[in-house]
């Protein structure tokens, strides 16, 4: 996987994709990261990249041709067929689990990140992107939203996770909120872990996780247990 990632702060994304497991994913070659920064595209004396708003209206907005340029230097390497576009917008459909997996199979990855209050109109109609929000609020930026999705997305990439089915039993993958985990000690402020998880018996763990799966699901989440239920013809 290569994520190419257009912004005007690259060290925002590089100081957290190079650590922890995506850091290891990036040195163990499984992914590759490029910023590539849009203001080494600005094309002028001062390196401006943002402007007033035609029309008026607060703040500035992101420039079409330092955009365009810092797009046409990627996808001249990439080509348009293996290579999805995804711009960062609260107004994008929602990301979500099974997105990330279907993200998870493509060969190349571009992020465009908008900044300020966002980008001119045209060059997004030029690169026609695949709009994406991770949530409905407004952030100032599309670093982390960036970050957000390479890191959900890298984790379903074969070898990047210590084990391959770290990720099979984890919350989404089943259209079911993960079980409650415990770890040592056995007792903690007089609290007892469940005793069928010491008792070695793997039928029995299981089908006691997935029932611990179903009941939390249909408390914390009970559209998500609905489709399980429609799903299974419950
Ligand atoms: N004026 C824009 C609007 O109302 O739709 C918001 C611009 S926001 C302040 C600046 C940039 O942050 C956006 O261009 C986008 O890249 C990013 N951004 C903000 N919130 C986001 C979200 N929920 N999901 C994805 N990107 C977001």
């Amino acid at each position: 996987m290569n994520y190419y990632v257009m912004t005007l702060f690259p060290e925002l994304i590089q100081n957290v994709m190079n650590e922890s497991i995506t850091g290891r994913a990036i040195k163990n070659n499984r992914i590759n990261l490029e910023t590539v920064n849009i203001r080494d595209f600005a094309g002028n004396r001062y390196n401006q990249v943002d402007d007033y708003i035609y029309g008026g209206g607060s703040g500035m907005l992101m420039q079409p041709g330092p955009v365009w340029r810092a797009y046409q230097s990627i996808i001249k390497r990439t080509g348009t067929e293996k290579t999805r576009v995804l711009y960062m917008s609260p107004q994008g459909r929602t990301f979500d689990q099974s997105y990330a997996k279907a993200l998870s199979h493509n060969e190349n990855i571009i992020f465009l990140c908008g900044h300020y209050e966002g980008i001119d109109e045209r060059v997004i109609e030029m690169i026609n992107p695949c709009e994406v929000s991770i949530g409905d609020f407004v952030l100032t930026g599309g670093e982390l939203p960036a970050v957000v999705i390479m890191d959900a997305v890298s984790r379903l990439i074969p070898g990047v996770l210590g084990k391959d089915d770290s990720a099979v039993y984890e919350s989404f993958y089943n259209g079911l909120l993960e079980y409650p985990q415990y770890t040592r000690p056995p007792v903690f402020e007089g609290k007892e872990v469940p005793e069928v998880l010491l008792s070695g018996n793997h039928k029995k763990i299981e089908e006691w996780r997935l029932k611990k799966s179903i009941e939390r699901t249909e408390k914390r989440r009970p559209d998500l247990y609905q489709s399980y239920l429609k799903k299974h013809s419950i």
